[in-house]
This record gives C-alpha cells, structure tokens and sequence, in this order.
C-alpha cells in the first residue's frame, strides 16, 4: 500500500487541516486531481468547491476550500485558501442567506451589480451547503 502524505490546508486565519492522510483530491482550475504519496511535484491554482481525502484510517472526509493555490510535493499537500471549512465548521443558515442573498443581486436587473462577485459568493455558498450535507460521496 502506498505511504500517506501529508495534508495542510492553511487560510490566512488558521491551520484548517494538518494531518497525515492516504490520498488527497482537489478542485484544480483545470479540473479535479488526485494525489499520492510520491506523485511528481506540481503547483496549481483551485476553484470554489471541495477538498476530499482519505484519512489515515480510510474514512473519507470533505473540505470546503474557497479557491486559493495548491503545491504537491512527494510526501506532501500544501492548499492555501482565503477560507476553508470542516463540514463542523460551517453555518447551514448562514451559507444559505448568502446563496439566496447572491440569487437576487443576480436577478435583478439593476445596472451597478458586480456579476463575477456576485457568482462567486453563489459559487462559495452552494460549496458550503453541500459540505454542510456531507460533501457527496467520492
Ligand atoms: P457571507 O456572505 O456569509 O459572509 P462569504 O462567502 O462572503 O459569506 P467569505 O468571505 O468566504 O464569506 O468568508 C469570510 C469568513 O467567514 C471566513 O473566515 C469564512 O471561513 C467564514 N464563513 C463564511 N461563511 C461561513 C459559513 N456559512 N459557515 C462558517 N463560516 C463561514
């Protein structure tokens, strides 16, 4: 069986992962990745969405990741996130009031609305409502 690795996702706030896990998936820009122990170095930027991984007695486990960078390195996983979040962690209400919040800038047809902005915190919130419910299985 391959080694584990060690994961660190790392917000400007706090460690919100720092554990010794068995494999590791990512929202990578251009699409989701998989990390082993021993995979060849690459660095990435991510998407909004998840962060799943196997921990180190297999259970699988979900992290909201707001975007942010990613290094693999052999025997490690660097995520730096403006935020990330442990499905403990978040507030189902509260994602809720910014996804609905985000749905009614992005209907409305005033003139001065930040579309992209707008979509990302929609992005953030639908992430964080899904994690919330567990993430979806992997
Ligand atoms: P909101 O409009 O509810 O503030 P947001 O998407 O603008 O949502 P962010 O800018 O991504 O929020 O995050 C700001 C801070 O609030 C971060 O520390 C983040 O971890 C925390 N946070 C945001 N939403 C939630 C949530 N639903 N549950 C727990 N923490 C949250």
């Amino acid at each position: 069986m391959a080694e584990d690795i060690q994961l660190e996702i790392v917000t400007p706030e706090r460690y919100a992962v720092s554990e010794s896990v068995q494999i590791v998936m990512a929202p990578g820009t251009l699409g989701e990745f998989g990390v082993l122990s021993g995979h060849t170095p690459f660095l990435t930027s991510l998407q909004i969405g998840k962060v799943h991984y196997k921990d180190s007695s297999g259970k699988e486990q979900v992290v909201f990741v707001s975007g942010g960078f990613a290094e693999a390195l052999p025997d490690r996983v660097t995520i730096l996130a403006e935020s990330a979040e442990r499905q403990e962690d978040i507030d189902y209400s509260r994602a809720k009031a910014a996804y609905e919040r985000a749905q009614e800038r992005l209907a409305s047809q005033k003139e001065d609305i930040d579309y992209a902005r707008a979509r990302a915190s929609m992005q953030r919130a639908f992430a964080r409502m899904d994690v919330s419910q567990g993430g979806g299985t992997h």
